[in-house]
């Protein structure tokens, strides 16, 4: 079966090549090995951030007469920013690690410092500044996130010499991290006449989610796709670059499968038509509160809600008690990157039934659409802004605009494939602005992104932006330069998504510990851990900090009182948490907890124009409902009090979403 489109290359899940691939083989491996001293091995990765390419990993295998050495040195620059890590891992001739340290960083927030050295049966570790002796397994390899590639293909060799069992415990983590592995077939990737046979694998835990690696036939790693930074990242063989887009489509489809059969493994409540009675009903259309309220569910929309008294429920329709809970509309995200599957299940437990996209692979986001659309997935419900930058050397992603003719082509894909928004990013230039702008406006569509490079945000806006992402105000809420700029948003009815919780998440003070503001950062998985122990701004102190964070608080407040759409986004965060963390924040800021409600359902609703079917409780509208436990006008906090989650009328438990995702509920 052909997947790749492009004409000399195709990835094929055919067993008819192998034959001829075996042959193939041989050349193609010794063309990557064409430098190494005997029995030295080497490899070249090709690095690529959301589908561009943007570095290099180069590793070394040294055998001696007791071990082998990996030494690899990965680096690469996105967006001007250069990131590299250095690593070595000393192993037995069996893979079983004997000492790994990585130095540098992983990603252009993510600082790595790791030091593990195997001592009889424990392992010394020092990570990020700590010291700690953990008792190994029988079974473990040592890993500290996804960089190294290298590192994770000895991590597959060593799990295929031990019996490939399905969980293998890796150090560093918290103190030992879990990661299940699993073959899940053969193919081959066809680059002009040359046809190289492969091995795909699925390894969950090494990152938050699950990684797809690709190894030939002596075990080297010819493709891997993970994730970094919250964003898809791809490493491919130099020799296989031309077959990126094809692992990418295969390694949407797995994901898509994996997402479908983890659905089925998350018990479905409800469906079909039912009542929920006995809840204070907050619909977030402003009105007070309903005490004692219905709301009657029907094929997925809200067939009837009001008080006790004067809601009719048909004879047919059995009811649920839910007295004493307080049920919200279903929250909005209108700033992610859903890069992974297990992004669906994670906002479906936080409650959050939409979200829109703000850039990612094109193969898996579509896909990943189209999958929880069909109901064949579980998850909230897609809303995609399509990306664009302009052209250079430090451009983001793989679509570019420096031309009309571009603007238009780049429009057109996106809305052929279904995409409500343009998202313009740092380096597309005022006149191409313009231009993307007018084609997505006469396609129906709205024009979101960061305000460009040399641009200010009233040219932005005045050039066809019609929302802002993030808080590119400068300066005092106060001052006469700010009070103009809100001024100027308001009368062109631009809509601002500020991502305060990111700012906070990543502008804390190093030393205050995530858990002081974010109780979220105590159920989230151990990589993920890993990746945020690091998070923050060094040299500062707390109180630097804080009024950092004040100071745009009050610009988001401003905005408000002005009349300003303010809508609710994290820019991904702590999965799931940052969602209910910006709401807090819009709180602190001065908001009523009605209003803040708002920003994050009946706001974000209109701002994508779907607020007919969507963003409060009322007849006719979408089931997309939340369950919580206490009722958040009465203290923002208990938005994080989710009980039950109903998206399309279907009732999840969240607590069940939450494992299956390996999150604490
Ligand atoms: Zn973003």
């Amino acid at each position: 079966m052909r997947i790749a489109t492009a004409a000399l290359l195709a990835l094929i899940a055919a067993t008819s090549v192998f034959d001829r691939a075996r042959s193939l083989q041989a050349s193609v491996g010794r063309s990557a090995n064409a430098f190494a001293l005997p029995g030295e091995e080497r490899g070249v990765l090709r690095l690529h951030y959301v589908g561009k390419p943007i570095g290099y990993e180069r590793y070394t295998i040294t055998p001696d007469a007791s071990a082998l050495t990996l030494s690899s040195d990965f680096a690469f620059t996105d967006r001007g920013g250069e990131v590299r890590l250095t690593a070595s891992l000393r192993a037995k001739p069996d893979y079983t690690p004997i000492a790994f340290t990585a130095t540098g960083k992983s990603y252009r927030f993510v600082n790595v410092d790791a030091d593990v050295r195997i001592d009889g049966s424990d392992a010394l570790v020092r990570a990020d500044g700590h010291e700690t002796r953990v008792t190994i397994p029988s079974q473990f390899f040592t890993v500290d996130g996804y960089a190294p590639f290298a590192a994770q293909m000895l991590m597959l060799r060593y799990w295929k010499a031990h019996g490939q069992p399905r969980l293998l415990r890796t150090v560093p983590g918290l103190p030992i991290n879990d990661v299940f592995i699993e073959a899940r077939g053969r193919e081959a990737v066809r680059i002009g006449e040359t046809v190289v046979r492969l091995d795909r694998y699925v390894v969950d835990g090494v990152v938050w989610g699950r990684e797809t690696i690709w190894l030939d036939e002596r075990d080297a790693l010819a493709a891997a796709i993970t994730r970094a930074g919250g964003l898809s990242f791809e490493a491919v063989r130099e020799d296989l670059e031309p077959a990126l887009g094809g692992f990418l489509e295969r390694a949407s489809r797995d994901r898509i499968n994996d997402l479908e059969n983890l659905t089925g493994q998350v018990p479905l409540l409800k469906s079909g038509a039912y009542a929920m009675v006995g809840a204070t009903i907050v619909d977030a259309t402003g009105r007070p509160p309903i005490a004692d309220g219905v709301v009657v569910v029907r094929d997925g929309r809200i067939s009837d809600v009001g008080a006790r008294g004067d809601v009719a429920i048909p004879a047919d329709v059995p009811t649920v008690d839910v007295a004493g809970k307080t049920i919200v509309p279903g929250l909005w995200d209108m700033h992610t990157h859903v890069t992974q599957i297990e992004w669906a299940p994670v906002y479906l437990a936080a409650g959050v039934t939409t979200v829109r996209d703000m850039g990612n692979e094109f193969a898996f986001i579509t896909a990943l659409r189209d999958a929880i659309d069909s109901r064949r997935a579980a998850g909230p419900r897609l809303l995609l802004a399509g990306l664009v930058d302009g052209g250079g050397p430090n451009a983001f992603g793989t679509e570019y605009a420096t031309t009309v003719d571009e603007a238009r082509r780049v429009v057109a894909k996106y809305h052929d494939a279904g995409f409500q928004q343009i998202k313009i990013y740092s380096l597309v230039t005022p006149p191409i602005v313009e231009a993307l702008s007018a084609e997505a406006h006469r396609l129906g569509m709205t024009v979101t992104g960061h305000v460009p490079t040399g641009m200010t945000i009233e040219q932005a806006v005045s050039a066809g932006f019609d929302q802002i992402a993030h808080l590119p105000i400068r300066g005092e809420a106060d001052s006469d330069e700010v009070k103009q700029t809100i001024r100027f948003l308001r009368d062109h009815k631009t809509v601002v998504d500020p991502t305060q919780s990111w700012n906070e998440l990543l502008g804390h003070a190093a030393g205050t510990p995530i858990a002081a503001f974010q109780p979220g950062i105590a159920k989230i998985p151990s990589p993920l851990n890993r990746v945020f122990a690091n998070a923050g701004a060094a040299g500062i102190d707390a109180a630097t900090a804080r009024s950092r964070l004040e100071r745009g608080l009050k610009i988001v407040k401003a905005l408000h009182d002005a009349g300003v759409p303010v809508v609710a986004g994290t820019d991904e965060g702590i999965p799931g948490h940052s969602v209910h963390r910006e709401i807090e924040l819009y709180v602190e800021a001065g908001f009523t907890p009605m209003e803040a409600l708002q920003a994050a359902t009946i706001v974000s609703a209109r701002a994508m124009k779907l607020d007919a079917e969507s963003g409060t409780i009322e007849k006719g509208k979408r089931a997309d409902l939340v369950v919580l436990n206490a009722n958040p006008l009465d203290s923002i906090r208990n938005i994080r009090t989710m009980r039950w989650t109903i998206h399309d009328g279907r009732v999840y438990d969240v607590n069940a979403l939450w494992r299956s995702v390996r999150f604490q509920p």
